[in-house]
């Protein structure tokens, strides 16, 4: 049995979330502008560039 914290998503998807989400590549998926570093100390991740307006609904 596998215990997992919360099985919203699939392992692959899970992985698939380490390529584009900002949490882990530092940029914007949709216009890929750069997240400051202490940017992580933000609950949510949403684009800091206010033109691009992308907002993060993975958590
Ligand atoms: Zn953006």
């Amino acid at each position: 049995m596998i215990l997992q914290p919360r099985p919203r998503w699939t392992q692959e998807q899970q992985l698939e979330l380490l390529n584009w989400h900002p949490l882990f590549t530092g940029r914007c998926p949709q216009c890929g502008a750069e997240y400051k570093p202490n940017y992580t100390s933000s609950v949510h991740w949403d684009c800091p560039n206010p033109e691009c307006g992308w907002m993060d609904d993975t958590v």
